[in-house]
This record gives C-alpha cells, sequence and structure tokens, in this order.
C-alpha cells in the first residue's frame, strides 16, 4: 500500500455513519491539527475499535495517509473515554459546544498545542467536576470560549480603545474593531458593562476551573463580544454558549 503511517494522539470532535458499517471522524490532534479519517468496519459487532471512535474520546491512533483527503485509522487505543462526563447531560451539552468550536475555529493541518491541551482540560473538567453545575456552566463556557480565540490568534483587545489606544473610558465593544472602544470611538458598538470586562479579563489570567462569577446581564454581553469579535476577524459562528 503507497502513502506513509501516521501516529498521534488526538480527540473525537465528531463521528458519522457510514455506508455499511464505517466511521469517518473529525478528529482534533496533538501534532497534526485537525484531519478527517475513515475507520473501516468500525461498526460491525467485533470490530477492533471497539466503542472508542466516539466524541470526547481521546486516542492514541495508528493511520494510513494515503492520496486521499481522508487517512485511515488501522490501531487505536484509548487515553480517556472521559466516562463522567458521558453520564452527565449538561456536561454533554459543554462538551459538544466545545468540540462544536475547535472544529470550526482551529485551522486544520496546523497543529496548535495550546488549543488541544485547553480542549483536554475542559473535557478532564467536565468528566471530574467537583462541582457539576459550575463545570458544565456558562461562565466557564465562556472562559473555554476566550481562552479557544486567545490561542487561535484572536482574542479581544481588552486594555486600551482598539480605534484609538484610550485606556479611559471604555464603555462599548465592538467586533470589528476587534475589542473594547472608547466613548469617542463608540459607533457601530454595543454597551459593554464593567462586570463584563472584568470577567474578561480575569477568564483569559485564570486557570479555566477558576473562571470568575458574572452575572447573567454580563455572560451575555460577553458572549456576544467574543461572537462578534470571530465573526468580523476569523469568519466564523459559533453556536450559542448554552
Ligand atoms: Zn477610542
Amino acid at each position: 500500500m503507497a502513502g506513509k503511517t501516521v501516529k498521534t494522539e488526538a480527540i473525537v470532535l465528531r463521528s458519522i455513519r457510514y455506508g455499511e458499517a464505517d466511521r469517518i471522524l473529525h478528529l482534533y490532534s496533538k501534532t497534526r491539527g485537525r484531519f478527517g479519517a475513515i475507520a473501516k468496519g468500525a461498526r460491525k459487532p467485533k470490530s477492533r475499535f471497539g466503542g472508542r471512535l466516539e466524541p470526547f474520546f481521546r486516542l492514541d491512533l495508528i493511520l494510513h495517509e494515503g492520496r486521499g483527503d481522508l487517512m485511515t485509522v488501522t490501531g487505536v487505543a484509548t487515553l480517556d473515554g472521559y466516562p463522567r462526563l458521558r453520564s452527565s447531560g449538561p456536561a454533554l451539552s459543554a462538551g459538544a459546544r466545545a468540540c462544536d468550536a475547535v472544529l470550526r475555529l482551529l485551522d486544520s493541518a496546523e497543529p496548535n498545542l495550546p488549543g488541544y491541551n485547553l480542549l483536554c482540560r475542559y473535557l478532564t473538567l467536565l468528566d471530574d467536576p467537583g462541582d457539576p453545575a459550575r463545570a458544565a456552566g456558562l461562565e466557564v463556557a465562556l472562559s473555554f470560549r476566550l481562552k479557544l480565540a486567545l490561542v487561535a490568534g484572536f482574542a479581544p483587545e481588552l486594555a486600551s480603545c482598539a480605534r484609538c489606544g484610550e485606556a479611559e473610558h471604555l464603555a462599548g465593544f465592538s467586533g470589528a474593531a476587534g475589542g473594547v472602544v472608547c466613548s469617542g470611538c463608540e459607533a457601530g458598538s454595543f454597551g459593554l458593562s464593567e462586570e463584563a470586562h472584568r470577567f474578561m479579563v480575569e477568564a483569559l489570567a485564570l486557570p479555566l476551573a477558576e473562571a470568575p462569577p458574572a452575572d447573567p446581564r454580563a455572560l451575555r454581553q460577553v458572549e456576544r463580544a467574543v461572537g462578534e469579535t470571530l465573526e468580523h476577524h476569523a469568519h466564523v459562528q459559533l453556536r450559542a454558549a448554552a
């Protein structure tokens, strides 16, 4: 068989039934970025792949890279199946939204180790949450989204006006400008509360598990700020955060 053998660690973002017995996987890997692979015979009852090719599984993969777009899975070992995440509805939804955001935002074929590690940390937190409602809640989900924007190169400007550099009177946010804006530059922006601004600064500085608290109104503003920044600058539209 022409082509070469590739080994990498990856998380299953999406798993689609294909043909009679196969699966097509969307994977985000540690060393090769995002790619697609086919697992032939994966849905046969005695498949050597077992039930591992489902979303959220973190796998050690051996693949064959031929000339086509899809690699072929030839070997697989489970590194983590996140079993508790799978048994909680809110954690499953949060994990699915995170995988969807990675699928849309992180480039194919270009490795992004901070992005890969961020997704692993979120899945680990959802799997072993301490406080399950908080781990699957909006504060942590938006903190993940901000950090994902950062590792993708699209973090909003938060320290000074994204249009003129003014450091005072920052009262609005503009997705087109890519950050907070001052009262003199607020055309086309929406109002951003101090609490929403503080949340974004702190969430980017703190570990995911320590996402700061904020009221629902501030969190809606944060979601809008991140969403509009990514729409304007990454040309990506994310699903609702909760
Ligand atoms: Zn300004």
